[in-house]
């Protein structure tokens, strides 16, 4: 049986950590397709294993975003203005 998109996703998650542009590259899909992916894996993602976000941060102050509850990347610093972050990441645990 052939895994769906979203099994697959949860496979990879499962193995390593991933940013959205690489979920999307992966997939050929846009990030808002992944978006909704991991919105439906956060979900339904069996017990105890949780989807776990490793917070963008800024490569100019160093500013890192925490209790995020969105998917999407953020667009810039809200400290510095930097629109240089370093992508969220996401994995499994
Ligand atoms: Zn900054």
């Amino acid at each position: 049986m052939e895994l769906t998109r979203r099994q697959e996703i949860m496979a990879m998650l499962r193995d390593g950590e991933w940013t959205l542009d690489e979920l999307a590259r992966n997939f050929v899909v846009s990030k808002k397709v992944i978006i909704d992916d991991l919105e439906h894996i956060s979900r339904t993602v069996a017990r105890p294993s949780r989807l776990l976000i490793h917070p963008p941060t800024c490569e100019g102050c160093g500013y890192r975003f925490k209790d995020r509850t969105k998917f999407n990347d953020p667009s810039r610093c809200p400290m510095c203005k930097n629109e240089h972050l370093r992508s969220q990441r996401f994995r499994i645990v």
